[in-house]
């Protein structure tokens, strides 16, 4: 698996001072490993780089959604051979590494097609990072390991922000047609509950209030507690709960098949489950639900939706929609606007489809016209926004709960998240963050809503979760 670089140099064997620059693409799931890599990194002695031209190692965490996935990696590492070369004239090094799930992907043919790179590992081995760049052999490792490597990543020590991602679950066995995850992060695992109960208790100790569990298909979580015992997300939920100091939970990203009765219960039952559900349905039509391989009609979408409301009436939706799946018709379209008006989203994430190779649905006849696309997209935007304008324009003259995140762009202000995740600015002290404030809803600006808290006197003693 190892071949010699022949132009490799002797530098990078030592650890200190050499500077890290991870830029990651793509989800959540990126986002998280990327921070995880930094962890792994700092525990190491290594420190962080602000960009590419100062970096020692350069990590690009890919993503295999993006369209063209693959050509845009080999485009950016053209750019990091040149960075290399030049830092070379210099006697310096650029170690490039390849993350991620094009690395996954793609393996050995990255180095094949561009030897300036060092290393391609997937996302199941990046604990064995820093290792791999001890030596200047190059090396591809992306065979799913035996360890976990939640057993070998370090917990995290600082707070990056208020909100942080916990994955939980990884790998999907739903085999949509259109999708490539499930050959990327391989077949659906559950890390074990103790493993993120441990994460979550040392994120809370650096400050963090929020914590969004994660994963490709996170409410099929089955994680093993410390009695061998397999837990559900619910049961998981409960567990965090009563940890205390976690003020709020928040989970993505769902299936609808697998929101069980006891999630449901979680959202009645768990004062810090917020009330917000991203559900991705992809379309209102059966015809194309069923050639996508969802496992579920449009019925079962709206019984769900119906059954979720009756448990906890206060929920928001989101969801992801794809437009123009191969032989989507006019009326298969309007299905899917009728679904949307029938459910009324909070927020929504809609795409054109494009092919994914290796994907059943890249094969399939009756491709979609570009141009029909775009304008079915653009009808589907339209319908979307409209609700999402309604839904936070509904909020103001409200008294809203508030976990305020950050500091504003302006001098006093601050910004924080309403339990169905919209953005807030306000004035408030910056000694303020990461407390659950009561906040006024004013007004309504093109991308957040405006307030000013509801009772400065209260808010000054933090409340409990
Ligand atoms: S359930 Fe999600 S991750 Fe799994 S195959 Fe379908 S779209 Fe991809």
């Amino acid at each position: 698996m190892a071949q010699k670089d022949p132009d490799a140099t002797s530098a990078s064997a030592s650890q200190e001072g050499n500077r890290v620059f991870i830029k990651s693409f793509g989800c959540q799931m990126n986002v998280y490993d990327a921070d995880r890599m930094s962890d792994l990194f700092a525990a190491e002695g290594y420190s962080s780089s602000q960009d590419e031209a100062s970096a020692d190692i350069v990590v690009l965490n890919t993503c295999h959604i993006r369209e063209k996935a693959a050509e845009k990696v080999f485009s950016d590492l053209g750019r990091l051979r040149d960075l290399k070369t030049e830092k070379r004239k210099s006697g310096q090094d650029l170690k490039i590494v390849v993350a991620g799930c094009v690395a996954q992907a793609e393996g050995k043919e990255i180095i094949r097609r561009q030897p300036a790179v060092d290393v391609v590992i997937g996302p199941q081995n990046y604990h064995r990072l820093v290792d791999l760049l001890k030596t200047n052999d190059k090396k591809t490792d992306t065979e799913y390991p035996v360890e976990n490597k939640f057993d070998h990543l370090p917990l995290p020590k600082t707070r990056r922000s208020v909100a942080a991602f916990v994955t939980i679950q990884e790998g999907c066995d739903k085999f949509c047609s259109f999708c490539v995850v499930p050959y990327t992060r391989g077949a659906e695992i559950s890390r074990p509950v103790q493993s993120i109960l441990d994460e979550i208790l040392a994120l809370r100790e650096a400050g963090v209030s929020e914590v969004t569990l994660i994963g490709q298909n996170v409410n099929n979580y089955q994680g093993a507690d410390r009695q061998g015992a397999v837990r559900s997300l619910a049961g998981l939920i409960e567990a965090i709960a009563t940890l205390g100091g976690i003020k709020r939970i928040r989970y993505t990203t769902s299936h609808p098949r697998d929101m069980h009765d006891d999630l449901l219960e979680a959202h009645r039952d768990v004062p810090q489950l917020m009330p917000y559900i991203h559900l991705p349905v992809q379309s209102g039509s059966d015809r194309i639900l069923s050639a996508m391989n969802r496992g579920h009609g449009r019925r079962d979408y709206m019984k769900l939706i119906e059954k979720i409301r009756r448990m906890r009436p206060d929920v928001a939706f989101s969801s992801d929609f794809i437009v123009g799946f191969p032989g989507e018709t006019e009326q298969d379209f309007e299905d899917t606007l009728g679904l949307v008006r029938e459910v009324n989203f909070a927020s929504a994430f809609s795409f054109m489809y494009s092919p994914r190779p290796g994907t059943r649905a890249a094969e399939m006849p009756e491709q979609v016209e570009a141009e029909s696309m775009r304008e079915r997209l653009a009808r589907l935007q339209r319908l979307l926004d409209d609700q999402r304008m309604v839904f936070n324009r509904s909020l103001i003259g409200s008294v809203t709960e508030i976990l305020i995140e950050k500091e504003g762009r302006h001098a006093g202000q601050l910004i924080g998240k309403t339990p169905f995740l919209q953005a807030v600015h306000f004035n408030a002290a910056k000694d303020m963050i990461g407390r659950l404030v009561d906040v006024e809803i004013l007004e309504l600006t093109s991308n957040s809503l405006a307030g000013r808290i509801h009772d400065p006197q209260a808010s000054a003693t933090e409340r409990s979760a």
